[in-house]
């Protein structure tokens, strides 16, 4: 990846947004159990930082991805997870099957309110009983006149206390669960619309969670991204930019726990010395440091596949893979080193072990991606076979 002064500015614009309007802030925001997702991103829409790679006619920059993976890692600035998962679900989980396949009705109406911060989108494909099995979702749109008229449940919906529209995944017509999927622009204020209360979760505590229920929810079929039945290949392109944004935004985040422990472990003794000097503690730093340098390699190598239109989804997953599974390591060793402080709520290096621990789940679980990775090498069993 080679980086231009353009990819530079971005980086210091979002860097800079991060210190003064959302770093001060995050301590309380962990503490309400949410952050205010209208104010801050009517904030980062006026710099233009929510549609880096979305078409210039409805208000984005209309740059290449490499742009969208420079904000993604210094999303990774951010001391709460939540606060970054919350800004990814509106720029790479949420909206961009909406760029791509959108009508331009559409696309003027919701995407360019989203690129500017106006409106707080949702992604909304888990259900009670279907997650990592996307196919297997209940949720059904009827036509009736003009309208689709929407029943089921959406489970575990990131950002969906404070959205105004959901891009749903649901069922219309046909048995085959790959051709019978669509996906449509849900208004949150429809009737039938209900939310639970906010989900209590271990970690990502500044993000609100909730499930949501449709009770025969008329919406417009203008509101259908795309095509009719081919909700499930749009999500699985949409996955791709997940992926990719979950694999980036663990990268600042990780090295910045390395850095926090880094300074303690310096200036805590031990046995009469600094623990840093304990081999034992400065190779596993060195180690760690270095996965993440192999990391950050292997997420850049994908987004140059990515820009260049290749088929990334092996290369997502394996990033995707490696990022959930670091995570795990580099948070747990590091909150070792850091003693009883480590156990410790309001620790930096608690909150990344709680926050991370869902790279292993959410986008697709790890098995999942060891599923893709396996059916890629050719070595997966069919699922008739
Ligand atoms: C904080 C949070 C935010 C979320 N935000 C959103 C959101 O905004 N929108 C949305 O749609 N969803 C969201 N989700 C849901 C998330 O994507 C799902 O939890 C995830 O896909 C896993 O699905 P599941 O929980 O149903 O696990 P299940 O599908 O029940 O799987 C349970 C476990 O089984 C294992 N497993 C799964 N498949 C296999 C296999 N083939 N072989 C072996 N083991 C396997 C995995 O370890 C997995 O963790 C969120 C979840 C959380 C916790």
């Amino acid at each position: 990846m080679i980086f231009t002064e353009e990819h530079e500015a971005i980086r210091t614009t979002i860097s800079q947004f991060i210190d003064k309007e959302i770093n001060p802030n995050v301590d309380q925001w962990e503490k309400e159990g949410i952050f205010p997702a209208h104010e801050l991103f009517k904030k980062m829409g006026a710099l233009g930082l929510l549609g880096i790679n979305k078409p210039e006619e409805y208000g984005g920059m209309g740059l290449d991805y490499s742009y969208q993976i420079v904000f993604t890692e210094e999303l990774g600035r951010i001391r709460s997870g939540g606060v970054s998962m919350g800004i990814g679900v509106q720029t790479d989980m949420s909206t961009p099957a909406l760029a791509k396949h959108g009508s331009d009705l559409l696309r003027g109406k919701y995407l360019a309110k989203a690129i500017s911060g106006e409106y707080v989108f949702s992604i909304a494909v888990s259900e009670p009983h279907a997650g990592s099995d996307v196919a297997a979702i209940k949720t059904t749109a009827v036509k009736d006149g003009d309208d689709y008229i929407i029943n089921g449940s959406k489970m575990w919906i990131t950002n969906a206390t404070q959205a105004d529209y959901l891009c749903v995944l649901l069922n219309t017509e046909g048995d085959n669960p790959h051709k019978n999927k669509s996906m449509v622009i849900v208004p949150t204020n429809s009737p039938g619309v209900s939310f639970s209360e906010k989900l209590d979760k271990l970690g990502m505590r500044a993000s609100d969670t909730a499930q949501i229920f449709f009770d025969n929810v008329r919406v417009p079929q203008e509101n259908l991204v795309g095509e009719e039945g081919m909700g499930f290949i749009y999500q699985m392109e949409q996955f791709q930019e997940e992926r990719l944004y979950c694999a980036a935004v663990n990268l600042k985040n990780l090295e910045y726990c390395i850095q926090d422990t880094i300074e303690y472990v310096k200036e805590r003794h031990v046995f009469g010395k600094p623990l840093l000097d304990n081999q034992v503690i400065y190779f596993k730093l060195a180690e760690l440091q270095t996965e993440i340098e192999a990391l950050r390699a292997l997420v850049y190598d994908a987004i140059e596949g990515y820009i260049n239109g290749e088929d990334v989804s092996l290369k997502a997953s394996m990033a995707k893979l490696k990022a959930g599974r670091l995570a795990r390591v580099v948070t747990d060793s590091c909150l070792q080193y850091w003693g009883g402080m480590g156990f410790m709520w309001d620790n930096s290096v608690s909150r990344a072990y709680r926050d991370s621990r869902i790279m292993s789940i959410g986008g697709g679980a790890d098995e999942v991606m060891l599923t893709i990775i396996a059916k890629g090498m050719g070595i997966a069993p069919s699922r008739k076979a």
